[in-house]
């Protein structure tokens, strides 16, 4: 590493995913904010996103309803007074959006509301039908790129976490079209860089989402927590081009059914909700379906909707699939799971406050106890909201009383390194994807998960990239916390174990230099000094 630009700041955001947008434009007009991207503001999850954002907005609706729903979801390892102040804070977040001038979509003058699996309401608002995400985070783009005291750098990596005396300053990145390095420095940084499940061989994400977040943090000496969490979508595209792309919960929640190859809708012998049962039970269904049919799909019938609501509200899909040969007004698709979200992060309360002063996370990256052992779908987008104007504030609270001054600053020695080869960057990542999928997907053993970490040993010796060791860390993380928790629950299903164990509600916490711990579900406000770790029998 040569020379080193510096950047004084006020609130460094990482990530420009709808929790950093979000957060960016809640902080702006108190604070000059360096909003840093390692891709351009058109690749993340939250451009993918498709189904919506859930709020308790229908008059047959209330927060104590979403509250409870997303309880059930996360079957007992929700933090409630984190749902709380979701479902409760999450109506105002959709009428900001409003304000701000998204373009959601309307029936009757109302706000349109779809359902979808896991809800008892109809209540997910979205925009250009299945197109939320990139409309939602399209409209916020535009306003960041407004924004006269937001800087903005795309294509800026972050590879770094910097301190000062136990204290987050900062960060270190670096910007690949330039080849320059660059170090932001400022009292207060956000963590908005996205979820992990990017790592898996089979995945719905892009390529940004792997877990980086995550493993800086962690080497920053911060606390990670429910990273063997991975929630996997039941209904992924399968083709020879077009693996992993997803085919939206609303779909079922409109009426399409779930057939096996040999043409048996199959769901009703799972659970009551049928198609709209939470998606962990839905994920394993269709592997298991897959497996006593000896097939790698299952079969997405869209048979029973209306063809208009194909045309016109699942307008994308019908457009997506056409491309892949496939008409959704005439045949079924076949679809099978694929890797979609982290539940665990890096451990906050419900201000983004991590256990490392100075550093604050929301949305994805973050574990703020809300979404338990499995996420009710559409839950993630408020989440971006509701946590990221909560962090924005927390942030600007410590950037003032600061004085905004400037920040000092010293590298940790694990610092970036110049040994990395291209070589050894693709050979990990495609080791390390196909190791998750196979080893810590949807149905995990003791021996499969001792396996992978004992192949993860020899790509941890390899000149990879800073990028790739951190999804290597990663890695080790969701494999060793699926290794500890002798229990099946929402995401994490342990064929040896396959019982709910109410022993384990419980948080797993990771922190460098220290043995794994395990916290009550309420106690993130006491995350420096969590209780002795007690692993039960
Ligand atoms: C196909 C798909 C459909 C989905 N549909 C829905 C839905 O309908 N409703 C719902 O609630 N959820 C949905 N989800 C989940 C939801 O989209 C995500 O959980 C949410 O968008 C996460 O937002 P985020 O801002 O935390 O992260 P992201 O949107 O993933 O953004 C992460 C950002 O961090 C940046 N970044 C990462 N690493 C670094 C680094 N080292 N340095 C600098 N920047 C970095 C990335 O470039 C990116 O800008 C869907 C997900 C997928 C993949």
């Amino acid at each position: 590493m040569g020379f080193v630009n510096t950047i004084h700041t006020d609130v460094i955001v990482v990530g420009s995913g709808l929790a950093g947008l979000y957060t960016a434009l809640q902080a702006a007009p108190h604070a000059r904010v360096a909003l840093l991207s390692k891709g351009t503001l058109s690749v993340s999850n939250s451009m993918w996103a498709q189904g919506g954002i859930s709020a308790a907005l229908a008059p047959d609706d209330s927060p104590h309803l979403h509250l409870e729903d997303t309880l059930v979801a996360g079957r007992d390892l929700c933090s409630t007074r984190a749902v709380e102040i979701l479902v409760q804070e999450g109506p105002a977040r959709i009428r900001h959006l409003q304000e701000l001038g998204v373009p959601f979509d309307y029936e009757n003058g109302e706000l349109a509301l779809a359902l979808e699996g896991g809800h008892r309401r109809r209540r997910i608002v979205h925009a250009d039908g299945v197109a939320t995400g990139a409309t939602v985070t399209g409209a916020l783009s535009r306003i960041v790129r407004s924004q006269r005291t937001i800087s903005l750098r795309e294509q800026m990596e972050v590879i770094e976490i910097l301190q000062s005396d136990g204290v987050c300053c900062g960060v270190l990145a670096y910007h690949p079209p330039s080849r320059a390095w660059w170090r932001f420095l400022a009292p207060a940084t956000i963590l908005a860089s996205g979820g992990a499940a990017g790592l898996y061989a089979r995945t719905t994400n892009p390529a940004v989402t792997r877990g980086d977040g995550m493993a800086l943090a962690y080497r920053a000496g911060a606390a990670v927590a429910d990273l063997e969490f991975v929630q996997f979508h039941p209904t992924a595209l399968v083709s020879e081009t077009g693996g992993g792309f997803l085919l939206s919960e609303a779909v079922r929640g409109e009426g399409a059914h779930l057939l096996n190859t040999r043409g048996e809708r199959f769901m009703p012998r799972y659970h009551d909700l049928a198609e709209l049962a939470p998606r962990d039970l839905v994920s394993r269904a269709n592997f298991r379906e897959m497996a006593e049919t000896g097939s790698d799909h299952v079969l997405l019938d869209l048979s029973p909707l209306d063809p208009q609501i194909i045309r016109h509200h699942f307008a994308l899909l019908y457009e997506r699939c056409r491309e892949y040969g496939i008409d959704l007004l005439k045949e079924p698709v076949p679809v099978a799971p694929a890797a979609h979200y982290v539940m665990g992060g890096v451990l906050t309360d419900v201000n983004g406050t991590t256990s490392l002063p100075g550093l604050f996370a929301c949305g994805e990256v973050a574990c703020t106890g809300v979404q338990g052992a499995n996420r009710l779908a559409s839950n993630s987008l408020l989440e971006c909201l509701v946590f990221g104007r909560r962090s924005a504030l927390a942030a600007l609270h410590l950037a003032e009383a600061s004085g905004n001054q400037s920040v000092g600053w010293r590298s940790s020695p694990a610092g970036p390194t110049h040994r990395a080869t291209a070589e050894a960057d693709g050979l990990v990542r495609e080791r390390l994807g196909a190791l998750l999928w196979q080893q810590v997907g949807l149905v995990r053993n003791a021996q499969g998960l001792q396996h992978c970490l004992d192949e993860l040993d020899p790509l941890d010796q390899l000149p990879a990239s800073a990028s790739v060791q951190n999804s290597l860390l990663v890695a080790r993380l969701i494999a060793t916390a699926a290794q500890m928790r002798e229990e099946s629950r929402g995401g994490h299903f342990r064929e040896d174990f396959s019982e709910e164990a109410a022993a384990w509600r419980k948080r797993l916490v990771f922190q460098q230099g220290q043995e794994p711990t395990l916290i009550d579900l309420e106690a993130h406000d006491l995350i420096l000094s969590p209780t002795p770790l007690a692993v039960p029998a």
